[in-house]
């Protein structure tokens, strides 16, 4: 197939594979990065519209050729525990699910829409960061827009700062809910300062973040969010084409017992429909019902739309990506590649073959990056601040360490998944990580360095460093 969109012949392609120790027979699948080294080989230039239709093969340009158009913003809500994410998530849906027939009950299905002036918003029901990195690090990118809730008689807390670290490193924008003004001892002025802390600037502060009071509990200024929500879709533009068949990513996936795998997804583009053959993750299965936030079965779903789907075969996780592909047998080679590929990666780390920090470097240089990112966590803020110090120092014009997140306490799983995610390597001073931390480390092929002299640390990342500046210096 490939061959053919090059205008190639294939045996040329087959010799050209050979030539790079590569046996293969016209019809055997490659993945991404294979599919682009031949056609660059062959003199084509390559860009990737998106990474399962290269996977694929379908090459679907229809996004740009489509006509694109408007879709609601997907909402993730984080913040400190017991701030009222999970209330705050209640409340909105209690007062503002998309008006239907009377009655209808809403489903915890992982996500769901509410509709204001007339605009749909998605909200995806799983609160914290946690669960939004995890997707991240699976390569999904599902939010537009995160909600940062802060308690105002509390103000700004570990997570909370985490879960600003976990939004600026997607690249996603925060809104700023005040939460619990109901409290007589709520101060939201001290939420607004303690977040300049941490680069929030909401805009009495002087900067561009949006802010609101809120109420979870007594349902006030429920209205404001939701407007601010709009306006700051609208300012993102969020676009996409309905009309290309569906791909977008799973949200949460289970076995349930009368209704066999049940996952549920975002389309991301495109629309899904009854009868569709799709893959998600390592996973594939002809939709038998699409099943909508109220429970209804639906004809449709488009850009946007939180849908639950019936019909996979096997269990697919939450933050794999799903596509529709043009029938069963292509559905099934796909799936089964995949789970070569996953029994391949894990042999690879059963072996072994984990990354230093020098490797990381290494690497980064490899693909052009100049920007080396850690996570430093420490046993007391003032160390951490030093380290942070001491480490932004050894920055040069070709290359410098960002510190994508920082804190004081042990090393978590969510410290690993924002890691993996990012990228980044993870620096211990002074603590240690726990159980699950060094399990999830593990498995994701995270690197942990533990320290407890600032002079060591500071060496190697010099180190480390220097080996990735450019020879020719
Ligand atoms: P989460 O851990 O962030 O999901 O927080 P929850 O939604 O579970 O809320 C934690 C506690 O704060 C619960 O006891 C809620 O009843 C309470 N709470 C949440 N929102 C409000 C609010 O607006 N006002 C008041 N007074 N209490 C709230």
């Amino acid at each position: 197939e490939l061959s053919q969109r090059m205008a190639e012949r294939s045996v040329d392609v087959i010799k050209f594979l050979m030539k790079e120790g590569q046996m293969m027979k016209p019809g055997d699948i490659i993945d991404a990065d294979l599919a682009e080294l031949i056609a660059s080989e062959f003199g084509h230039t390559v860009k990737r519209v998106s990474e399962s239709d290269v996977e694929l093969g379908i090459f679907n340009v229809a996004d740009e050729g489509g006509e694109l158009v408007s879709r609601p913003p997907v909402v993730t809500i984080m913040g400190h525990v017991d701030h009222g994410k999970t209330s705050l998530l209640d409340a909105i849906r209690d007062a503002n699910v998309v008006s239907g027939e009377a009655g209808g009950i809403t489903q915890h299905i992982g996500a769901y829409q509410v509709e204001k002036n007339g605009k749909l918003i998605t909200f995806i029901d799983t609160p914290g960061h946690a669960a939004f990195t995890a997707m991240r690090a699976r390569g999904a990118q599902a939010t537009d827009i995160a909600i940062l809730v802060v308690a105002a008689d509390d103000s700004v807390m570990p997570q909370t700062v985490e879960s600003i670290n976990h939004a600026k490193a997607a690249g996603v924008p925060i809104i700023v809910a005040i939460n619990k003004i109901d409290k007589p001892s709520a101060d939201p002025q001290k939420v607004r300062t303690g977040l300049l802390q941490h680069e929030v600037f909401v805009e009495s502060m002087g900067g561009e973040v949006l802010d609101v009071e809120v109420s979870a509990i007594k349902h006030t200024n429920l209205d404001k969010l939701l407007d601010a929500i709009l306006l700051q879709a609208e300012l993102l533009d969020l676009k996409a084409n309905p009309t290309r068949t569906a791909e977008g990513v799973v949200v949460e996936a289970k076995l349930d017992r009368g209704r066999g795998s049940v996952a549920t997804v975002l389309v991301q583009t495109g629309t899904l429909r009854p009868g569709d053959i799709l893959v998600a993750g390592d996973q594939w299965g002809r939709v038998r019902a699409l099943v909508n936030d109220r429970g209804e079965q639906v004809k449709e779903a488009g850009p946007a739309f939180p849908v639950e789907i019936l019909g996979i075969q096997g269990t697919p996780q939450a933050g794999d990506r799903f596509a529709v592909v043009e029938n069963e047998g292509r559905a099934r080679e796909i799936a089964e590649y995949r789970q070569r590929l996953a029994r391949d990666k894990a042999a690879a780390r059963q072996s072994g073959t984990r990354g230093s920090l020098e490797q990381m470097m290494t690497q980064l240089q490899d693909t052009g990056s100049q920007e080396f990112p850690l996570l430093i966590k420490g046993d007391v803020q003032g160390s951490i601040e030093a380290i942070a110090g001491a480490i932004d120092k050894l920055g040069t014009d070709e290359v410098r360490a960002r510190i994508i997140h920082s804190g004081a306490g042990g090393i978590t799983e969510s410290d690993i998944s924002l890691a993996e995610a990012s990228g980044a390597a993870i620096i211990g001073f002074n603590v240690r990580a726990n159980k699950q931390a060094r399990d999830a480390a593990e498995r994701d092929g995270v690197e942990i360095r533990y320290y407890n002299i600032i002079y060591d640390l500071v060496d190697d990342v010099k180190a480390a460093m220097s080996g990735m500046l450019s020879p020719e210096r």
